[in-house]
């Protein structure tokens, strides 16, 4: 693509480095940028920069957050013994939505992926690990993607934290195989929360 303007060039050349968004996509959102007034692109520029050196992660789940606990670990009415494990703040979201779900989360930050190079080191498990060992837990529900990074990943917690006298289990397999948690209806993923299996007998299911 010949650019007459290597400004224009710069801006479609950085916007294009974003998932989805092809040299064609964002030559068009650039040009849409340049007819609208210029404070609109200024509030985006800003609202880009705040949320990129603002954002914190949750001390206690590690989720997301604008404040060091965010508020569903701070809320007092919420089951704080029941822990659901999640890849991130879209499952969080997710869930949320079904408004059947009253414990808290804990956020991996992301699967177990070798092929990835994601190994249990990058992801956020010592700490529910340790949370376990404090006795601070009653159940921990795997919620996890029903991929083999995400059986991967539920294997190596419940291999660490079998031995303690606790509750472990794993959403329902209403979710289809291999499908992402985010995309999966609000019925689906409230209906596989509710009728939760223990984890071992997911296993002999397999
Ligand atoms: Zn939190």
């Amino acid at each position: 693509m010949e650019f007459p303007s290597k400004l224009l060039e710069k801006a479609v050349e950085e916007m294009s480095q974003l998932p989805g968004i092809g040299k064609r996509t964002a030559l068009r959102l650039m040009l849409h940028m340049l007819k609208q007034p210029e404070e609109q692109t200024m509030h985006l520029a800003n609202a880009l920069m705040k949320m990129r050196t603002e954002i914190i992660f949750c001390n206690s789940c590690h989720n997301i957050s604008d404040k060091e606990v965010c508020d569903l670990c701070a809320n007092p009415l919420r089951d704080h013994q029941t822990i659901c494990v999640v890849e991130d703040i879209r499952d969080v979201m997710a869930i949320e939505n079904t408004q059947l779900f009253k414990g808290i989360y804990h956020v991996l930050g992301g699967k177990i992926s070798p092929i990835d190079g994601v190994g249990p080191s990058q992801l956020k498990i010592q700490s529910l690990v340790e949370k376990v060992k404090e006795g601070k837990v009653k159940e921990i529900i795997f919620a996890l993607s029903s991929t083999m990074e995400g059986d991967t990943t539920n294997f190596y917690i419940y291999k660490q934290i079998k031995d303690y006298n606790i509750i472990t289990s794993t959403i329902a397999r209403g979710i289809s195989v291999g499908d992402e948690l985010e995309y999966a209806d609000e019925v689906t993923l409230g209906r596989s929360l509710v009728h939760r299996v223990p984890f071992e007998n997911a296993f002999k299911a397999v």
